[in-house]
């Protein structure tokens, strides 16, 4: 159990698949970052109209980004949840797939 409702101020963000609340940390992040006209050419995550989608794994980018549980079974779930499909195009969401399978792979 998390006890931090107390005093603390936790980053606490929700996952997009479970709807459970936790620590930022404990979260994936999936980043978008617009591409602004300066400063794109940074970016490895995949093209996706304007936007660069990829895993924020330190966490550290800024924008707009969706927050999974660090688990396989909210991984799967939100696969097939078409949350991704819906976000992003095709080639984005088998990009992101394969990544956040990667990450889980070893680290669960
Ligand atoms: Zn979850």
């Amino acid at each position: 159990m998390l006890n931090i409702s107390k005093g603390k101020r936790l980053p606490i963000r929700m996952c997009v698949s479970c709807r459970k609340r936790k620590l930022k940390f404990d979260l994936l992040r999936i980043a978008q970052v617009k591409r602004a006209a300066k400063a794109s050419e940074n970016f490895e995550g995949a093209n996706d109209g304007s936007r660069s989608v990829f895993v924020d794994e330190a966490g550290k980018n800024f924008g707009r980004g969706l927050y999974l549980c660090n688990s396989l079974e909210c991984f799967e779930k939100f696969k097939k949840s078409k949350k991704l499909c819906r976000n992003f195009s095709p080639t984005t969401t088998l990009r992101i797939c394969s990544e956040l399978e990667r990450i889980l792979g070893s680290d669960v």
